[in-house]
């Protein structure tokens, strides 16, 4: 996943509001001025590193230590309304989200592994979703036409209106995955920096982002992200424990590092969920990812590289980023590496092609590997028509892909999470829904064999 168009979205942003004098305080009257705007806010009161260090020096110089930046003085104002209208919009949105919990209330006893299993043998694939994964602001990017930061609900709608999932017995509501939890892979400095907002811009490597406040881009950035990380975590307990597939309608975040995010993901998920699963199950579980997304995983094969219960088979376009077999550090993480199979593919690359290097693959590597859980990368990047990774397989060439990838596990009785990844194009969520739908059905009608069977 790498949706640079993320870039117009924010852009959009910067030209209806600026940075607050308010925002932009500091120390303690900063932190005064803050826990007025909003109750939920205590924890981000860090601001971007100091930008205006030369105004302070101004105002030192002056006996007057305001904290306010002055060059930003005239425009502040409007922040502050943004900021309020911000507020707003997330105690409406806290609202329908309490009237909600009821219904998930007695979904979330399965996020822990050792509860009590009083549920039904699983006949169907498992959904985990929560209506908290979206990135929105506040609409703006309905005006955008290349990317879709709500696919997500969209994908659920879809499914919803076919009636593959009933809400009151597949649906899965995840919690979002602790500090503790990152810290078991991400570094602590990593994990810091993310209080800033200038390294938040980084990773998504967009500058002007350094100027949103950071408990704006906690709120609709990282905090979607760190739900549909607990949600990559709890499909794969929850593939273990009813030895099914689960569904994630979100996650894939395979660029993220242990000391670093890039390519817009923070939270590296799939690492995550290998380690919850062997905490649970023995850390002796083979764990095979198969990463079909238009990109190389860099973030998971540069973690797991001297992981040797886990292998990974990789597929992605060769010319794109990360451009891993011309970035040092990503390609020592593959080069070598008995635990990495990649297929590299030139763009363009078309359905039978592409379905070809899937069966000529993937079906030996799990022979081989012979995992204990499948973790499948099903990004829809590759869709045709893509702006950005230019390759060329069909809605029809995806929906064949993931009943072969899942047909694969199923055959073999192997538990399998997937997970969304990339694919951002206004198409994506019709194909990912079509493709749910399709491995729904042909679940039922045990073209995918069951597991019981
Ligand atoms: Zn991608």
């Amino acid at each position: 996943m790498y949706p640079r168009t993320f870039f117009h979205i924010f852009l959009l942003i910067l030209m209806s509001s600026v940075p607050s004098p308010l925002l932009m305080a500091r120390d303690v009257d900063n932190e005064a001025i803050l826990s007025k705007q909003s109750t939920d806010i205590s924890y981000d009161i860090k601001q971007p590193q100091n930008d205006c260090e030369a105004d302070d020096d101004e105002n030192e110089d002056n006996g007057v230590k305001s904290g306010i930046c002055k060059k930003h003085i005239i425009t502040a104002g409007a922040l502050a309304i943004a900021a309020t209208a911000a507020g707003v919009v997330y105690s409406q949105q806290e609202d329908q989200k309490k009237q909600q919990e009821s219904f998930y209330e007695q979904k979330r006893k399965y996020k822990e592994p050792e509860a009590k299993d009083t549920a039904e043998t699983v006949k169907k694939p498992i959904i985990v979703y929560d209506s908290g994964y979206d990135i929105s602001f506040f609409g703006i990017e309905n005006w955008l036409h290349s990317f879709d930061g709500t696919k997500y609900s969209k994908v659920f709608k879809y499914l919803e209106e076919k009636k593959v999932v009933e809400q009151d017995r597949d649906v899965y509501k995840p919690s979002m995955v602790t500090d503790q939890e990152l810290g078991e892979i991400h570094t602590p400095e990593y994990l810091e920096s993310l209080r800033y907002s200038k390294n938040i811009a980084k990773v998504v490597e967009i500058p002007q982002l350094a100027w949103i406040p950071n408990w704006l881009l906690q709120k609709k950035l990282l905090q979607p992200v760190k739900l549909a990380t607990g949600g990559t975590i709890l499909a794969a307990q929850l593939a273990m424990k009813h030895k099914t597939l689960a569904i994630n309608l979100s996650g894939g975040y395979h660029h993220a590092k242990r000391e670093k995010g890039e390519g817009f993901c923070f939270f590296a998920d799939i690492p995550l969920a290998i380690q919850s699963v062997r905490k649970t199950y023995g850390a002796d579980k083979k764990v095979l990812v198969v990463d079909f997304d238009a990109h190389q995983g860099n973030g998971v094969s540069t973690i797991l590289k001297k992981d040797e219960k886990t292998f990974i088979i990789d597929m992605y376009g060769k010319n794109v980023y990360p451009n891993v077999h011309h970035q040092l550090g990503d390609h020592q993480a593959i080069a070598g590496n008995k635990q990495f199979h990649g297929i590299p593919i030139p763009q363009y690359t078309v359905d039978q092609e592409y379905l070809r290097l899937v069966e000529e693959n993937l079906p030996r590597v799990i022979d081989r590997f012979k995992p204990a859980l499948m973790i499948y990368n099903a990004g829809t990047d590759i869709l045709v028509g893509d702006p950005v990774e230019k390759q060329s397989v069909t809605a029809d060439g995806i929906i064949k892909r993931d009943e072969r990838v899942i047909t694969l596990a199923r055959e073999r009785k192997i538990p399998m999470v997937m997970v969304l990844s990339g694919g951002y194009t206004r198409e994506s969520a019709a194909v990912i829904g079509r493709s749910i739908s399709n491995i729904f059905d042909r679940w039922s009608q045990g073209t995918v064999i069951a597991r019981d069977s």
